[in-house]
């Protein structure tokens, strides 16, 4: 259920990004949970539970959420050429980052969460916590996909050629 939210950014970033395939775009605004993924199957970083938070620093503090979102977006300069292309493609892994330090800590998933991770440092975090309410949580998981959504699809149907009416 967490980690939905973002890819409503992801299938929203058409509007400002229509020439790139919708799947780089989520793929993006996800990039921090498949580093996360990679970490987790390399035995590096746990899957949060009620009883641990979700303390993943490597992929989800916000020091390496810049760097990752740097690195992203430098790769993506590096063959694409395009800045914005790049900017764009940085930004919504940034994103990420982001969104994550508006919900966290989030209680309404782990109890014993306790805020997205500066860097190392279990004892410095930040966040709004504003996934803390589980109503507040899963409207904000939902809304944010249903959004992106509609953003999405209004998009492809101003990109697609009009058909001329016989
Ligand atoms: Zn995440």
């Amino acid at each position: 259920m967490p980690a939905m939210a973002h890819i409503g950014v992801g299938l929203a970033a058409k509007r400002i990004a229509p020439k790139i395939n919708v799947g780089w775009l989520i793929l993006a605004s996800e990039f921090i949970e498949v580093i996360f993924m990679i970490l987790w199957a390399m035995g590096i970083e746990t899957i949060p539970t009620d009883a641990t938070g979700s303390y993943s620093p490597y992929s989800h503090s916000l020091v390496m959420g810049v760097f990752w979102s740097v690195l992203a977006g430098g790769f993506v300069l590096w063959i694409s050429k395009s800045q914005r292309t790049a900017l764009i493609i940085g930004g919504l892994v940034f994103s990420h980052t982001f969104l994550d330090i508006i919900a966290s800590p989030k209680i309404a998933f782990y109890a014993a969460d306790t805020g997205m991770p500066l860097f190392f440092d279990r004892a410095q975090t930040i966040g709004l916590g504003l996934w803390r309410f589980e109503t507040v949580a899963y409207i904000g998981e939902y809304g944010f996909v249903l959004l992106g959504l509609l953003i999405y699809l209004n998009e492809r149907r101003k990109l697609k050629p009009s058909v001329p009416v016989p």
